[in-house]
């Protein structure tokens, strides 16, 4: 038997992991931070600080008072120079603390200096009830590190009459460039193993299946001993090594390839029995509930020919652009396009004060060799797009649609069930802007109140 994946579609982009043997390093704080009051899916953060304020290392400086959100934190002590705007990587721009770093409260050591750094109890989890656990990822601000930041204890709080069976956790890391859940898994296996048995905890159940792609080697055997080396109390985690292809670490496509499970159309991972979580989000929960440590830095690849130092590096959120590219030594003169997140699914950006969020998993410089300059021209119904669709979509048609004024349409050709994967685009010979224009597909069903599927 071959190596699981899923059945539908797929593409094999360029891997470009040139980061993968790069350890992580800690990138130090700069002297200002943008801490972005909205990191996660659903309601903003409303800020609890004010100009002026001093605050230490891991204090709440944005909270959710209603409805799905959680709170965010200072990575660092200083003081409050502003509650402004700064730029987000999908939204343009939102509000934000900005945070000067180098003025510190007065009495704070210098181990109080940034979070998580200073030498912390690790309590014992399993002496906590799941509620305390599953309290303590609220308290910390931990969202989904992988994608678009959903609030991980409402992930771990499944509704009422869902019966999960399994917990998978996803080391796919299919989007080209990105290698910081590899770097993850590979140098902290013991702590993600740590966290699944937590989460396995929280659930009620006694499996988990961690899913990495064949292409990180040193992962799969790095978390295959960690959990040969854990206490697991009877329960089980399998360690499986998936074919590589994109887009593996896609929810639904990772479910199946898992599992073999199929999730219907506007339903939740819950609904066969599952709950996904990121290996970077496995680490953030294990932090969040043996030291407390709030959701503060993450481990970012930068990576691409348009910058001079490429690695993977510990940033605190808040750091900006800029100030990354200061730190590896400056761009390089032929860089074209910056693109946060993945050359697939990322947002291309010009705005260097756009700060790194909880879910910042890369960074990536292209420079003019790297970037795609052939014009869009009109479809020649090869057919490629479909073949390439992991959910089995007609996006030639979509496009046709929206160029014709008639995106509203879509609907009946699944459109709302795109989730942007760019594999049809990848593979399009008229280099078709077929992720844009099914964007705009979506925002006219959405604004005619159609096609709403959750
Ligand atoms: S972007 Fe959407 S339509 Fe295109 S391949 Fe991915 S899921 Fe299919
Ligand atoms: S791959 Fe491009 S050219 Fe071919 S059918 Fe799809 S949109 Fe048309």
């Amino acid at each position: 038997m071959g190596l699981l994946t899923f059945k539908l579609g797929g593409v094999h982009p360029n891997p470009h992991k040139e980061t993968s043997s790069m350890p992580i390093e800690d990138m130090p704080v700069p002297g200002e931070l943008a801490i972005l009051l909205s990191q996660h899916i659903g309601v903003p953060c409303e800020p609890v600080v004010k100009k002026g304020d001093v605050v230490r290392a891991g204090q709440v400086v944005g909270e959710v008072r209603q409805g799905l959100g959680v709170s965010v934190h200072a990575p660092c002590a200083g003081k409050v120079v502003a509650i402004g705007q700064a730029g987000h990587p999908v939204k343009v721009s939102v509000p934000a603390v900005i945070l000067d770093t180098r003025t510190r409260p007065e009495g704070a050591s210098s181990d109080e200096v940034m979070a998580g750094e200073c030498a912390q109890s690790h309590e014992d989890w399993r002496a906590m009830t799941r509620e305390e656990m599953v309290s303590r990822i609220r308290e910390a601000g931990v969202v989904g590190a992988g994608g678009a930041g959903f609030p991980t204890h409402v992930k771990l709080s499944p509704p009422s009459g869902m019966v999960i069976t399994e917990l998978l956790v996803n080391g796919a890391e299919c989007e080209p460039y990105l290698t910081a859940d590899h770097r993850v898994m590979v140098e902290c296996a013991a702590d993600v193993v740590e966290g699944i048995a937590m989460m396995m905890k929280i659930l009620g159940i006694s499996h988990a299946i961690v899913g990495i792609e064949d292409n990180k080697p040193d992962a799969v055997e790095a978390m295959r001993r960690a959990v040969d080396d854990a206490a697991l109390d009877g329960g089980q985690i399998d360690v499986i090594a998936l074919k590589t292809k994109y887009p593996q670490g896609s929810e639904k496509q990772l479910i199946y390839a898992l599992t073999g499970r199929k999730v219907a159309s506007g339903a939740l991972p819950a609904s066969v029995g599952v709950v996904v979580q990121n290996v970077s989000t496995v680490l953030a929960v294990a932090q969040a509930i043996e030291t407390r440590q709030p959701m503060v830095r993450r481990v970012v690849t930068v990576s691409g020919s348009g910058i001079r130092r490429q690695g993977n590096f510990r940033i605190a959120v808040g750091t900006r652009l800029r100030d990354i590219i200061d730190f590896l030594g400056g761009t390089t003169p032929d860089v074209k396009k910056i693109i946060i997140g993945g050359p697939m699914m990322g947002f291309a950006t010009s705005d260097l004060d756009t700060p790194v969020t909880k879910t910042t998993s890369g960074i990536v410089f292209l420079s003019s060799r790297e970037v795609d300059r052939h014009q869009g021209s009109a479809c020649i119904r090869c057919g490629r797009c479909l073949d390439a669709c992991p959910m089995g979509l007609e996006s030639m048609t979509v496009a046709l649609y929206v160029e014709a004024g008639r995106g509203k349409e879509t609907t009946p050709f699944g459109v709302m069930d795109c989730f942007e994967c760019g594999s049809c685009a990848f593979v399009c010979p008229a280099h078709r802007p077929l992720v844009q224009l099914i964007r705009l597909a979506k925002q006219a069903v959405r604004s005619s109140g159609a096609g709403l599927r959750k």
